[in-house]
């Protein structure tokens, strides 16, 4: 049987570790912090005591940390004492250097490896309804593909290594852009008189019409899936959505490309988070925007 170790046990790690369990799979589980090795324990989880622990005959190793600095840390902890052919696969939100890292350091040790970032969030992980974007080709694709469907509903091959992150960013960059369109427009309808209904058929109908206005608009009562109608509850976070355009404008500084739009948007979250809005769902950005 396919032994897993799964190290971080947080809001995603620790449901898409269940899921595997749930698949039959041999899981151990790792994360820092005691208390969610605990509730991981609670949810069908095998636990080990730390991370190289997890990792003793596993076949496979997956990561779900905060950055690119926990991977390489945690990589560099356990991989040595992995066996050769092992499949490393990191499904965290991290910067492409990293990941392209992350993937050398496998392969020195003989690991194949894939970056599977993922979009979903933390309903996805649960209900296992998660897209992954890989990045990885051939064998260690197809190996990483059988697994990762346990979590997962669509698996999409990005290209080679760092792909998936790459892929990632750029959606996510495209996310927070978007919210901070749809936000502008209904603070500058809402100063010109316009009811949020009115102004949400309008768009919705036309060409202003986007995924983000239909199922997260930031105004309330108009869109049942909208983090507005419960007080901004999260979601996602202003915080993860400031983290990621980051990570977008630090690839654009080294691929040498001009995302204005991306900035904007990048420094008025980070901003915003700065401002104590962190935990907030991102789509509150609306009440920062208005006068
Ligand atoms: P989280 O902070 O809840 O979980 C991360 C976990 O990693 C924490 O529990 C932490 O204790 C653990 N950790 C850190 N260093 C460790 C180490 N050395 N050994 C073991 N455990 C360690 O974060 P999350 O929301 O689960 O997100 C995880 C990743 O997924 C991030 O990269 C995030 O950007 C990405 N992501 C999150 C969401 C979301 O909605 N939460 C959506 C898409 C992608």
């Amino acid at each position: 049987m396919t032994r897993i170790a799964f190290i971080g046990l947080g809001k995603m790690g620790r449901p898409m570790a269940a899921n595997l369990a749930r698949a039959g799979y041999e899981v151990a589980g790792f994360d820092l912090v005691e208390e969610l090795r605990e509730s991981a324990g609670q949810a069908g989880i095998g636990i080990a005591a730390s991370a190289s622990a997890a990792v003793e005959g596993a076949d496979v190793l997956i990561t779900m940390l905060p950055t690119g600095k926990h991977v390489l840390a945690v990589l560099q902890d356990v991989v040595p004492a992995m066996s050769r052919k092992s499949l490393l696969i990191d499904c965290s939100t991290i910067d492409v250097q990293s990941a392209r890292a992350a993937h050398e350091f496998a392969s020195k040790a003989g690991l194949e490896s894939v970056d599977a970032p993922v979009s979903g969030g933390t309903k996805g992980a649960t209900a296992a309804t998660l897209t992954f974007m890989c990045g990885a080709t051939g064998d260690a694709l197809e190996r990483a593909t059988a697994i990762l469907e346990k979590m997962g509903q669509k698996i999409i091959p990005c290209g080679g290594w760092g792909a998936g992150q790459a892929a990632k960013i750029c959606n996510n960059m495209v996310l927070g852009i978007n919210m901070v369109a749809v936000a502008e427009a209904f603070v500058l309808g809402e100063r010109l008189g316009l009811k949020h209904q009115a102004l949400f058929d309008v768009i919705s109908t036309s060409s202003g019409a986007s995924r983000v206005l239909t199922t997260a608009c930031p105004v309330p009562g108009v869109v049942p899936t909208s983090a507005a109608n419960h007080g901004f509850r999260p979601g996602f976070t202003a915080a993860l959505m400031s983290k990621d355009l980051q990570l977008s404008q630090a690839a654009a500084a080294v691929a040498d490309v001009r995302t204005p739009l991306g900035a904007g948007a990048a420094d008025l979250y980070q901003a915003f988070v700065a401002a104590g809005h962190d935990a907030e769902d991102f789509s509150s950005i609306i009440n920062f925007l208005r006068p």
